[in-house]
């Protein structure tokens, strides 16, 4: 018989999401004529754009003829795309050669956690996106599960208490932090000053930030910086991962990035990119050629300009869901700069939150607890649905609210 991987068995069950649709189903079993709505996923609902459409159209169209069909391309990705996102998002604080195209950041998360392999001491946000921790414990990181937490793993809390933002002096010794701005599930955007005490952390301790920026483009706010590289010295100590899910709507068509700076260096002195290369040309074969010409057109002039009404009706939504909380008296943080919206519910456990807006109004939203002990008496509100979803939740919110906040 062949023995189960030890890592995958320290998992404790029930991922986030399929708890939730569990729970979903449930409802719909006792009453099949529930009309539920989600503010829940993270997952996109605005269709695709013209002119992306059109690039990835030709795209498949050239695809099927002898001329124009082409198979295996550069693992790291097409030149053109790798520039334009060196140009267009870094605005040439990083190099094209430096730019790595991938199937998604969650995907590239993963083979960062192959590449660091196992015993690597990872410090996370606490809450934070589930794939930093659950990833490096199928890689054979964070130690035994006991009570809610990973033993070897360093939850930095971040509360409003704190801005969040961890008190980095009290973090003992770490390899590599995983840091997500703007956030998922908090909404909170870290500012110039927050990120280069990040960075001057990492340089003096000598560790690693894996950057995800999954959400830049919704920061509204232009002292905000929009990438870790916008910070002096973070090309000796981060790598960043980016995406075209939730900008373009690329959740369902996959493409992503990392960027990995040349000088970034393992304490032998070896280059990080060296290895990144190695693990992604054995275990990865590149982005989809379709998915890559929609990421073009996507970067140019009229792709761009697409994009922002894309972010800007999603960031209408957020705006729509903190009118309804604030006006309901709910403390809230995010949604200014994050398509997410963070609520609080000061004593009430987050599933049992969810469980009565789930019963009560027929509105899916997501337990903070599912992010990380801190997100206890939290919930999350997603902005990423269809506006008419929105304000039929925040309606039945409005009715039902008074009935939730009771202990
Ligand atoms: N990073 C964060 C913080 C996310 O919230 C998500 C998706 O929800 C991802 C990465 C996944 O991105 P991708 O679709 O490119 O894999």
């Amino acid at each position: 018989m062949v023995k189960r991987n030890e890592n995958l068995a320290r998992l404790p069950a029930g991922y986030l999401f399929p708890e939730i649709n569990r729970r979903r189903r449930s409802l719909l079993l006792r009453n099949p004529h529930a009309k539920i709505v989600s503010l829940g996923v993270g997952d996109t609902s605005r269709p695709l754009t013209p002119h992306v459409v059109e690039a990835m159209r030709k795209a498949v169209l050239g695809l099927g003829t002898p001329e124009g069909y082409s198979g295996y391309g550069e693992e790291a990705g097409m030149l053109d795309l790798r520039k334009r996102i060196a140009q267009r998002l870094y605005r040439g604080t990083v190099d094209a050669e430096e730019v790595f195209l991938s199937d998604g950041a969650k995907c590239d998360c993963g083979r960062w956690q192959i590449l660091f392999g196992p015993r690597t001491r990872i410090a996370v946000q606490d809450p934070a996106y589930p794939v930093y921790v659950d990833g490096s414990v199928i890689a054979g990181d964070g130690g035994a599960f006991e009570g809610g937490r990973f033993a070897d793993i360093v939850y930095m809390q971040c509360k409003p208490e704190n801005g969040f933002f961890p008190t980095l002096d009290e973090l003992p010794p770490v390899d590599l932090i995983y840091f997500c701005s703007p956030n998922n599930p908090t909404g909170a955007a870290a500012t110039r000053e927050q990120l280069e005490e990040l960075v001057a952390f990492a340089r003096a301790r000598g560790a690693i930030i894996l950057f995800d920026s999954a959400y830049s483009d919704f920061i509204r706010d232009d002292s905000l910086p929009r990438s870790i590289f916008e910070i002096e010295d973070a090309r000796r100590s981060a790598i960043e991962i980016g995406s075209f899910s939730k900008t373009a709507g690329f959740t369902g068509v996959r493409l992503g990035w990392s960027v990995v700076p040349k000088e970034l260096a393992f304490d032998d002195g070896r280059p990080v990119i060296d290895d990144w290369k190695r693990i992604t040309t054995t275990i990865f074969n590149g982005a989809s050629n379709i998915a890559q010409y929609g990421g073009i057109a996507a970067l140019d002039d009229e792709g761009v300009e697409e994009t922002r009404g894309t972010v800007a009706y999603y960031m209408e939504n957020a705006r729509i869901i903190k009118d309804a909380l604030d006006a309901l008296g709910i403390e809230n943080y995010g949604g200014s700069n994050a398509p997410y919206l963070w609520a609080r519910f000061p004593g009430r456990k987050s599933w049992d939150v969810f469980e009565e807006i789930l019963e009560r109004a027929h509105v899916v939203v997501t337990p903070g607890a599912g992010f990380g002990p801190a997100g206890e008496e939290f919930i999350r509100f997603s902005a990423f649905g269809p506006r008419e979803d929105v304000l039929e939740a925040v309606e039945r919110l409005r009715r039902t609210v008074a009935l939730v906040r009771l202990p």
